[in-house]
This record gives structure tokens, sequence and C-alpha cells, in this order.
């Protein structure tokens, strides 16, 4: 099998960012060739040292499907001809962060939203709880805006314009997101299932575990769909022929539902 899988609130901790509890089956399953790719709102500054962390060696998605980062050492970086970032090739799929800052610095869009760009790092450390150097990873943008509508009531007219320039807004976790539109998360996994089938890398089912809306494209792509709850809300409301709920929020329910997954198999 293969695993998209979402980070926030879905691999590590909600609340805590903690991951250790999934650590020992992330190693099983790189033993096991079972290909672990990460799927994320985050950028590539801060996927890259969980992506380290973990021992993974295979392609991940950045910034909501505003890009796919190959590292260079992968059989499938071959295909790609994109610059050099530390030994990976980043993919853009759609608009860069340069044309979404000029949009949410435009006119139009003044005194409705706050992104990470008009933001310091100790600002963006207190709204998220990151400390302050993971708060200047996150503010490493390529292709997607995080922000904050400056009143809950101006989120249509900033939907509604965003369209009307080309982007889109989806909502992660903790922050709206701007970006390219057509780019989502399940745009970002159909391309990197047609190149796992093409390198005949893509073998048995395919799980996909996430926990936000924003998930939700990525999770309509697998044959079997995870999906973990977050502390004291809902489940989100999604309809699948193959839909597991977790028990528990991340990362127990990551590591529970996968183990489940796993001994189903054999
Ligand atoms: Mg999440």
């Amino acid at each position: 099998m293969i695993i998209f899988t979402d980070i926030d609130a879905t691999l590590i901790g909600h609340d805590d960012y903690r991951y250790e509890e999934v650590r020992p089956l992330i190693r099983r399953l790189i033993e096991h060739r079972i290909p672990v790719v990460l799927v994320s709102s985050k950028t590539f500054a801060e996927t890259v040292s969980l992506h380290r962390d973990l021992g993974l060696t295979e392609p991940f998605v950045v910034e909501n499907g505003g890009g796919i980062v190959i590292p260079t050492i992968h059989p499938m970086a071959q295909e790609a001809s994109e610059p050099l970032r530390q030994g990976y090739l980043i993919e853009p799929l759609g608009p860069n962060y340069a044309a979404i800052r000029r949009f949410v610095a435009s006119r139009r869009m003044k005194g409705r939203l706050t992104g990470f760009g008009d933001l310091t790092a100790s600002e963006v450390a207190q709204l998220t709880g990151l400390s302050e150097e993971e708060a200047t990873t996150a503010k490493e943008r390529i292709f997607s805006e995080p922000f904050l509508p400056k009143d809950p009531g101006y989120l249509p007219f900033i939907e509604a314009q965003a369209v009307e320039a080309g982007f889109a807004v989806t909502r992660g976790g903790r922050f709206h997101h701007l970006m390219g539109a057509e780019i989502d998360k399940g745009h970002a996994v159909d391309l990197l299932l047609d190149r796992y089938r093409r390198n005949g890398r893509l073998s048995g089912p395919v799980i996909a575990l996430g926990d936000g809306k924003n998930d939700l494209p990525m999770l309509a792509r697998a044959d079997v769909a995870v999906l973990i709850p977050r502390p004291g809300l809902p489940h989100e409301p999604f309809e699948h022929p193959h839909l597991m709920r977790a028990e528990h929020p991340a990362p127990r329910g990551w590591r529970e539902s996968v183990e489940r997954l796993l001994y189903k198999q054999r």
C-alpha cells in the first residue's frame, strides 16, 4: 500500500505537535517499503525537518498542494527539471508567493485580512504556539498565504475577491489559506499517484489520512480514507465507500488506524 497523510492534527498532536508515538510505526513502514507521503499545508522549510527527522525518503506535498517536493535521490526526481534546494526538487503546481502577496496588499483587500507576510515571526509564534524559530520557517512561504480575516464577516468578500483574481481560499486547522485556484491536496495526490504508477511503484491500496476540510479532496482519491478526530470537535462530514473514523486524535489515532490497516493486509 501507499500512505498519503496530512501532518497537523493527523500525524502530530493538534496542541502539542508531538509525534513520538508514531515514530516506531513509521520506521516499520519504511522497512516494509510502504511509501509514506506527507501532504501538508506546511511550508517546505517546516516539512523538510519532519521528513528528515522521521527518516522518510518519498516525495512530499507542501502548502496545501501548491507544490511537490522530491528528494533528488528519489527515482522519481529524474523526471523533474526544477532548480534544487538543499537536495530537493520543488515543483510548483500553482502561482507563486509574490503574486499572492500582491493580491493581499492590493487596495481592495486593505483592512480585510492579516497574512503571515504582515506579521513578524514572534507574532506568528504567539498566534500558533510555535517557537520563534519554528514561526520563522512557517513564514517561508513559496505557494500560499495563511491568513485570518480581520472580522469573520469579511470572509465571503475575501473569498469572492480571491476567486475573481484567480485565487482560492481554503480552510486549514487554524488559518485560512489563500492560494492558486484549482490547487488542493487532491490534485497533488493525483499527480503523484500517476507518477508512482508509471514508475511501477504503486501496488496495493491507496490510504489517505486527514482531519480537516482541506484534506477531503485527498481522502476522496484514496481506496481507504481515514478521518482523525480533533480534540473536542466532531468529525468533518464526509462520505466515502471505505471510510475509517479513528477513535482518538493525533498521534494516537494515526498509529491505531495504520496498524489496523497493516494487520488487515496480512
Ligand atoms: Mg490537519
